[in-house]
């Protein structure tokens, strides 16, 4: 660690942001650590929101990152409802909303992504809803109650699950999807095809290669989707979920490099050494996917806490771990480890029910990643079994 480093601060109160304070301490920084948080609420978990807290009768209070004792007892500074709107790289200090500066030795942005918007008439009409936070999820959960017909943009995760929770409140749901197949971003066509087929025999449908041309309201509220090919879906509630954008303004505006999301080296530092960058705003290189890229997980975002406190510690950075995520669909876990840009062979087992599966995707040779649903107890053995990509 250099000697003369005193101040820490962090711009965004996530997982990143807040296992980097964590890890700052577990490596024995003794200086003062300060995190900025936009959100006036203490530092929650997102994936419950597309999960149990949609399912729930009533909201559940929020899933906390840590406990609220956890702050001042390791001496963490937490400044909720403290938006940064500039980094003054000159000297050193970051600006908040509120106009107070907060001065660093070592910066670090935990910033994150936040819903791509639908651009398409109809796209601001009062029922068609987006969810990356808590408050998104409070309104979400209470216009799923009163919906009869939910037409859901995207069949990425967001769509999937949401989708789960609509159909298990008997809703009439529709996905409507771009590509030719659902989850295509995270998954296998092995696994897209179970749990389509779940999905499917659970009531959902599903517009494929499909594009959505406007939505038609009556007095302001979302009434009916109408797709290119004419096409008309019943909505009166409309879920977009179309991907998600990395929060990097301020560092474009701050002259640090960004390309898909703040470009950092195997550190986590950006084009400013000072400055570092972690989980969903940064594009780092990953040895499992064999070049750089940005990625929107919960594991993701800890170990680039890790490996950014590490660095700014001066102790030994982790060893590279394959890449994990998870989804939670109507009784269905799917799980993948690895990178899943660059195989050329698949191949897969299925189980009980035709529901448990494994899938093992190769680059010639090599296992590169690997995806299962309901198998929870293959995750250490397949972990051990990838390799990073050549
Ligand atoms: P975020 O969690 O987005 O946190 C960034 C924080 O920075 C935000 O609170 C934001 O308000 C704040 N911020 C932004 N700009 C500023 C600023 N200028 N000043 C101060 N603060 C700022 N991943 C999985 O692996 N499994 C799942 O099951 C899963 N489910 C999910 C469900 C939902 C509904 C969502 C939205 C995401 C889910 N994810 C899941 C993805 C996962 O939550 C993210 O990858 C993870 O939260 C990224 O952490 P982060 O800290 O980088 O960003
Ligand atoms: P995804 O990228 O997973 O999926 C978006 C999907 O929408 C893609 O299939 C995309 O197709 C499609 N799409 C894009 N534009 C359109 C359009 N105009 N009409 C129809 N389909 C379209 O993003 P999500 O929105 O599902 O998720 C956003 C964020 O939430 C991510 O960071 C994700 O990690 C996080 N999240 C994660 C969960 C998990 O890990 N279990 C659960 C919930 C959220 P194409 O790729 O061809 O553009």
């Amino acid at each position: 660690m250099q000697d003369n480093l005193d101040k820490i601060v962090i711009v965004g109160a996530g997982t990143a942001g807040v296992n980097a304070a964590s890890a700052l301490r577990q490596q024995g920084f003794e200086g003062q650590v300060v995190i900025l948080g936009a959100e006036s609420v203490a530092p929650y978990q997102r994936p419950p929101l597309s999960k149990a807290f949609l399912a729930k009768d009533k909201p559940p209070a929020a899933t906390l990152l840590k406990p609220g004792a956890f702050f001042p007892t390791n001496g963490i500074t937490l400044e909720m409802g403290q938006g940064v709107v500039a980094i003054d790289r000159t000297a050193k200090a970051v600006l908040t909303k509120a106009g107070v500066h907060y001065p660093y030795d070592e910066l670090i942005l935990a910033t994150g992504s936040s819903a791509r918007r639908l651009r398409c008439p109809g796209a601001g009409l009062s029922n068609v809803c987006y969810l990356r936070n808590l408050s998104d999820a409070t309104r979400l959960h209470k216009s799923l109650r009163s919906a009869k017909s939910v037409a859901i943009l995207g069949g990425g995760v967001i769509g999937l699950e949401v989708a789960s929770a609509a159909v298990a409140l008997d809703k009439q749901v529709t996905v409507i999807e771009s590509a030719g197949r659902v989850m295509a971003r995270v998954a296998t066509p092995s696994a897209t095809n179970v749990i389509t087929r779940q999905l499917k025999a659970a009531g959902i449908r599903f517009a494929l290669n499909a594009r959505l041309a406007r939505i038609d309201g009556v007095d302001g509220q979302a009434r009916t989707c109408i797709l290119e090919s004419g096409e008309a879906v019943a909505a009166d509630l409309v879920v977009v979920g179309i991907g998600a954008l990395p929060n990097q303004g301020l560092a474009v505006h701050a002259g640090l490099l960004c390309d898909n999301g703040i470009i950092v080296d195997e550190a986590m530092r950006s084009s400013d050494p000072d400055i570092y960058a972690i989980g969903d705003c940064a594009a780092a290189e990953n040895s499992y996917y064999g070049g750089r890229i940005r990625i929107e997980t919960i594991h993701n975002a800890m170990v680039q806490a890790q490996i950014a406190a590490s660095s700014i510690c001066g102790v030994r950075i982790p060893d590279a771990a394959p890449p994990r995520f998870w989804s939670d669909l109507l009784g269905m876990k799917l799980q993948g480890l690895g990178g899943l840009t660059r195989y050329d062979k698949l191949v897969a087992f299925n189980g009980k029910n035709g529901v448990e599966t494994e899938v093992h995707a190769f680059a010639g040779d090599r296992l590169v990643a690997t995806e299962t649903i309901n198998l929870s107890k293959r995750q250490s053995e397949l972990s051990k079994l990838i390799h990073p990509a050549e």
